[in-house]
């Protein structure tokens, strides 16, 4: 028994040493020692635990817009529910806001050090050279009683300390009354919110988000998560039910979170009519305020004043958009469950494209998501027209995207398009699968590019999306500034973190689905992840191991390569060796080295194609020392006549990008079909450099591929085929053209 060991393990050594000239690096290993480790708060499988808590903050708000000076102010009463099995000394509030004051840090500096030639807007950026009064007044912060707190700002977090602590399990509640100068959006880099101007009809369109203060996240992975806002890394918060008056000039329409609770005060009878007519209108919007209506609106600037009231209901936010320019149109969608409306509110600057594709993309999101997801559980879905950018709040969204002269590329179209499902997508992840987006961004951004770009790709295929060819150029940056996805959020370049946290994760999960562990099983994976955190806080390590708990797919190779590393894919097709066996030996005697025909030359380890023919291969009988106490013998005739008259191809591949990946091989025979054998990644297992593989084909030979159909990301195609080519082809070129960007 020993003895046999011995000898197994010795043959089975002197066969994988070869080509392990370089270290080991792990690549299999499990990456527990990379991600927090399982707990009661959130289980090994990837799902919330038994003792999983997260905190409450419900939101009673009354909030007025002086549109004669952009102020907005407000007094907002806070309910918080302390589910926590701590107690607390002190809360912290978000106030974002303040990042816009000169003495914070944002990302004005991004545009790097004054150059001889500068565009105003960008030495604004650079020097603040108008201080706008930004940030926050607190007028005052009283608890229940109506006695004052005691509070201290840092930047944008304001702690406000408790005379009693808030001990597990209690509640309370504390008011605050505020006010801040609302920004002009083209002040500021990456404005998500403030007012517009528009000075031909004098009037402004104001979108307000992150305007009232709001309770830090506190949770089982950060305690408080009261890092500090510096505008890339967006916003942790907590869910809660919301009540919201806000008083605006009369002549104003308001679009946000939630329903609108007392419509027969602010609508006119002819748009409450408008809207009823809307709820049944399944396949196409009904205008509830014309082109018309709108100049006639923009026209009055009345001064008298009027109140909304809104309720919504567990959402982690509440965002709104005021003016007398919107336009607006309403179409219902019918979900497994119930009824939500698709609504779109822009000013005339966005016609005509505004009425023609921004409610229909809404449709679009929320139907594809729902079915990828979960459906869709609230009332409304708003897209609000913006100068440029785009940004989500729960059931609403602000969208850049306006024609010219009337007029818009396809280009400009598509990507006016693209930014409305993604905005809106943003329901999911993060409004309902609440990530933590200042610390990761990648979870967001890069899980509802995913989805976004399969909407785009069944609901839009006239246009471009995102492949993995798409992050070809991205992967092969100087890798002195490409980050991992694992970075967090602020620590991204602004020049490259679309690339790295939207379409990295993006094509990821793309290979996952398409290439690795194939549609079916990743979408029930997926929506396993989703419904498993949906209203609730998930982490980078509960997506990693929900996808394996759900799928029985080992992907810590993958998660390790493509989230933990900036290495890229790129496979080489070192060399292909092709043999012969022939049945012209002679099976009776068994004791004798038994040698095939030779059909050609010997094409020998340096042949660059395969003109010199095949190789002929030994073929001896086993001796029988080899069969060790086995009796019965393999049928070896049996395995000469299955080899005999048969092309055997030996291939090898190097690994040059350092990831792993599985390895899709085509072959190209003489008689002009093509066939495809698939390998799957564990192939790297034993060295993660170099493997050997060998295929049988009946027929013979012209050409082999690697990763023929670009599933793989790899960044140098050129080392992927034997013959090597010495130049693309035109159907290369072809393909290379056509297989997105
Ligand atoms: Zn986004």
């Amino acid at each position: 028994m020993r003895f046999l060991s011995l000898l197994l393990l010795a043959v089975i050594f002197s066969l994988n040493i070869q080509g392990q000239e370089q270290s080991w690096q792990g690549k299999f290993e499990p990456i527990d020692r990379l991600i927090a480790p399982p707990n009661t708060y959130r289980t090994a499988s990837g799902a919330p635990g038994k003792a999983y808590w997260q905190q409450r903050a419900d939101y009673v708000i009354k909030a007025e817009l002086d549109e004669q000076n952009n102020i907005l102010s407000g007094v907002e009463t806070i309910t918080y529910h302390n589910n926590s099995p701590d107690d607390l000394s002190y809360l912290w509030i978000q106030l974002e806001q303040n990042v816009n004051r000169k003495e914070n840090e944002d990302f004005g500096y991004v545009f790097g050090g004054i150059r001889d030639s500068m565009n105003t807007r960008h030495m604004q950026f650079l020097t603040r050279a108008i201080d706008f009064p930004a940030g926050y007044t607190i007028k005052y912060i009283k608890d229940a009683s109506g006695k004052n707190i005691k509070s201290l700002v840092n930047n944008t977090m304001m702690k406000v300390f408790l005379e009693e602590p808030l001990n597990a399990g209690d509640s309370m509640s504390f008011s605050i009354a505020w006010s801040y100068p609302i920004t002009d959006r083209s002040m500021y880099l990456l404005s998500r919110e403030g007012y517009e101007y528009f000075p031909e009809d004098n009037n402004t369109v104001y979108l307000i988000a992150h305007w009232f203060p709001r309770m830090a996240v506190y949770n089982d992975t950060e305690g408080w998560q009261n890092q500090q806002f510096q505008k890339l890394g967006e916003f942790a918060l907590e869910f809660g039910d919301y009540d919201v008056e806000i008083k605006v000039p009369e002549d104003h329409i308001i679009a946000s979170t939630g329903v609108l609770l007392n419509s027969k005060n602010v609508l006119t009878e002819v748009q409450r009519n408008r809207m009823a007519k809307a709820r049944s209108s399944f396949d196409k919007p009904v205008m509830i305020i014309t082109h018309e209506e709108a100049i006639a609106n923009e026209k009055k600037k009345s001064t008298k004043m009027k109140t909304w009231k809104m309720s919504a209901k567990n959402v982690r936010d509440f965002a709104f958009a005021s003016s007398r320019k919107f336009i607006w149109d309403a179409q219902a969608i019918k979900l497994p469950s119930h009824t939500t409306m698709a609504m779109s509110f822009y000013p005339k600057e966005g016609l005509p494209v505004w009425t023609e594709e921004s409610t229909k993309a809404i449709v679009n999101a929320v139907e594809i998501y729902s079915e990828a997801t979960f459906e869709y559980p609230y009332p409304v879905a708003i897209s609000v027209n913006t100068s440029n950018i785009g940004m989500e709040f729960p059931m609403i969204s602000f969208n850049g995207g306006r024609p010219v002269n009337g007029k818009m590329t396809d280009n400009a179209k598509a990507g006016m398009i693209g930014t409305i499902v993604h905005e809106v997508g943003h329901n999911w992840f993060p409004m309902i699968i609440s990530s933590d987006e200042r610390k990761w961004m990648w979870m967001d951004e890069g899980l509802n590019t995913f989805i976004h770009q399969r909407t785009m790709a069944e609901r839009y295929p006239q246009y471009n999306h995102t492949t993995p060819k798409s992050i070809v150029p991205f992967m092969t940056r100087d890798k002195n500034l490409l980050r991992p996805i694992m970075t967090t959020s602020d620590n991204e370049l602004l020049s490259q973190f679309g690339a790295n946290f939207y379409m990295k994760p993006t094509v990821g999960l793309q290979m996952l689905r398409n290439s690795i562990i194939g549609p079916e099983l990743f979408d029930q994976a997926f929506k396993e992840y989703c419904n498993r955190w949906k209203y609730k806080h998930p982490n980078p390590a509960d997506f990693f191991r929900t996808l394996e708990d759900a799928t029985a797919a080992d992907l810590d190779w993958f998660y390790r390569g493509w989230f933990f590393t900036t290495d890229n894919v790129d496979m080489e097709l070192t060399n292909v060796k092709w043999f012969t066996v022939e049945d012209q030996v002679n099976i009776e005697d068994q004791n004798k080295t038994v040698k095939a025909n030779i059909k050609a030359e010997n094409s020998g380890e340096n042949a660059k194609d395969f003109s010199s023919g095949p190789e002929a291969i030994t073929m001896v009988t086993t001796p029988n020392q080899s069969y060790g106490g086995f009796l019965s013998r393999l049928d070896e005739p049996a395995v000469r006549k299955q080899l005999s008259g048969k092309n055997i191809y030996e291939i090898t591949i190097k690994n040059v990008g350092g990831l792993i990946m599985p390895v899709t091989i085509e072959w190209q025979f003489k008689d002009g079909t093509t066939e495809i054998d698939r390998l799957p990644a564990e192939i790297w297992r034993l060295n993660e450099y170099e493997i050997q593989k060998t295929f049988i084909k009946e027929k013979e030979v012209v050409q082999v591929n690697l990763d023929p159909n670009f599933e793989y990301a790899d960044i140098n195609m050129k080392n992927n085929t034997f013959p090597k080519k010495e130049e693309p082809s035109k159907f290369d070129e072809f393909k290379e053209n056509n297989t997105g960007n």
